[in-house]
C-alpha cells in the first residue's frame, strides 16, 4: 500500500480554505421576475429566512474570528422581495459584528423594487449594492416579469433612485448569444449608467437553466477583445474580469506569483432560508441531486460554519471536485491564471465535479486570456489602479 499518497484532508487543505471570506444568505426564495436564463429552482415560492438562521450565521462569523471582515452577501431569490421591516430585523443579528468592522454587507438585486426606504437601509447598514442588468433595452429581452413583460423600465427606475440617493452600485450583466456581438455597445451603455464596475457573466448552463443555446467560444474571444478595446475608451469603468486578469499579470511581473498560486478557493458557504447550506458554488443550493444529498453540506441550526468546514473534505461533491482540480492542474495550459474556475459549472455541464473543461471556463477564462494575449495593451494600461 502506498502510504505516501496525500490524504483527502491534505488535498483539501492545499486547495480550499477552512475559513470563509464570504457568506451568501438567501433572505427569501421568492423572485418577482422570471428571467429566461434564471437558474433558481424555487423562485416562485415564498420562504423567508428564519431569525434563528441569521443568528446562527452571525454566531459562526464571530466564532471564526477572522482578521479581515467577512462579506455577507444577501442574494435571493430577489432580496428586496422580502418586506423591508423583516429585512431590517434580520440585519440586527449582525450589528455588533458590522459596527466592530467584522462584517460588510452587500446585496445583489434586480433593482425593480428599490425605493427611498431601501436606499436609506443601504446607507444605514453601509451596503455595497450590485444590480443585475444586461445592457440597453434591446439587450434585456430575457429579463421579464411573471407575465412575460419586459422589466427594463422598472430596473432603470430603480437605478435612478439609487443615483438620486448617491448610492454607488456595480453591475452584473449576463451576456447571451443575442448580445455577445456588441461588446462596444454594452461598454458604452455601462459607462453612461454610472456604475462603478461591471462583471460580464457569459450565459452558461446552471440549475434549471439547462437547455438554452450556449455561446460559441470564438465569439467569446471576439467579445473579450471588444471589451478590452472599449476599456481603453472608458478607463473609469472597472471590468471585473479585466481586473482579475490584470491582478494576476501584475503579480507575475513583480515576482509575487505565489500570492496568486497559493491562494485557496473560498468555500463560499451559501445558506438557504432554513439554514441548509451548500459549499463552493451558490448555484448548487436547492438543486435536486439525490446522489449528493441535494448538495446540502450541513445546516447552521445544528452545526456552526467552522464546524462544517472542518469536516468538509468528507462531503461527496467536494471529494469529486478535488479530483477535478487535480485534472485541471495536470492538463490545462490556463491553470496558472484560472485555478479551476467555478465548481457548479462542472456538475451542470457534465454531471460530475471530476470534469475539467466547461463552456464557462472556455468562454470566460480561456477566451479572455487568448483575447488579451492578442492585444498590444499592457496590464498597467488596462488597469492603472492595479498594484
Ligand atoms: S480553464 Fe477550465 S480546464 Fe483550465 S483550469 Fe480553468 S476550469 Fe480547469
Amino acid at each position: 500500500m502506498d502510504t505516501s499518497a496525500p490524504t483527502r484532508r491534505t488535498r483539501f487543505d492545499e486547495r480550499i480554505g477552512r475559513s470563509f471570506r464570504t457568506v451568501i444568505l438567501q433572505p427569501t426564495s421568492l423572485c418577482n421576475l422570471d428571467c429566461g436564463y434564471c437558474y433558481l429552482p424555487g423562485r416562485k415560492k415564498r420562504y423567508e429566512i428564519l431569525p434563528t438562521v441569521v443568528k446562527a450565521a452571525a454566531a459562526s462569523i464571530a466564532e471564526q474570528n477572522a482578521p479581515e471582515p467577512v462579506g455577507v452577501v444577501w442574494h435571493g431569490g430577489e432580496p428586496t422581495a422580502l418586506p423591508i421591516a423583516t429585512f431590517k430585523q434580520r440585519l440586527l443579528a449582525f450589528e455588533d459584528l458590522r459596527i466592530g468592522g467584522r462584517v460588510e454587507h452587500s446585496i445583489q438585486t434586480n433593482a425593480t423594487l428599490i425605493n427611498e426606504q431601501w436606499c436609506e437601509l443601504f446607507r444605514t447598514y453601509r451596503f455595497q449594492v450590485g444590480v443585475s442588468i444586461d445592457g440597453p433595452e434591446s439587450a434585456n429581452v430575457n429579463r421579464v416579469d411573471r407575465a412575460g413583460r419586459p422589466a427594463f423600465t422598472k430596473i432603470m427606475r430603480g437605478i435612478g433612485v439609487l443615483r438620486d440617493h448617491e448610492i454607488p452600485f456595480s453591475v452584473i450583466c449576463v451576456v447571451s448569444p443575442e448580445t455577445i456581438g456588441d461588446p462596444a455597445g454594452l461598454m458604452e451603455f455601462f459607462a453612461g449608467l454610472g456604475c462603478t464596475q461591471v462583471g460580464f457573466n457569459i450565459e452558461e448552463l446552471e440549475g434549471v437553466n439547462d437547455s438554452r443555446a450556449l455561446v460559441d467560444t470564438g465569439l467569446a474571444e471576439t467579445f473579450w477583445a471588444g471589451v478590452i478595446a472599449a476599456h481603453h475608451r472608458f478607463p473609469d469603468l472597472r471590468v471585473r474580469e479585466i481586473d482579475q486578469l490584470a491582478s494576476y499579470l501584475n503579480k507575475a511581473r513583480t515576482g509575487r506569483k505565489e500570492e496568486w498560486s497559493k491562494a485557496k478557493h473560498d468555500p463560499i458557504p451559501t445558506i438557504a432560508w432554513n439554514g441548509d447550506l451548500a459549499l463552493m458554488s451558490p448555484e448548487l443550493l436547492g438543486i435536486d441531486a439525490p446522489e449528493h444529498h441535494g448538495f446540502v453540506a450541513g445546516n447552521v441550526l445544528t452545526e456552526s460554519l467552522p464546524q462544517i468546514l472542518r469536516r468538509a473534505h468528507h462531503v461527496s461533491y467536494i471529494a469529486e471536485l478535488l479530483d477535478g482540480l487535480d485534472g485541471c492542474e495536470q492538463t490545462c495550459t490556463f491553470w496558472d491564471f484560472c485555478r479551476g474556475a467555478h465548481a457548479g459549472n462542472r456538475y451542470f455541464e457534465h454531471g460530475s465535479f471530476t470534469a475539467t473543461e466547461t463552456a464557462h471556463c472556455r468562454n470566460t477564462r480561456q477566451a479572455l486570456v487568448t483575447a488579451f494575449a492578442a492585444t498590444t495593451i499592457s496590464p498597467a494600461a488596462i488597469n492603472p489602479k492595479e498594484k
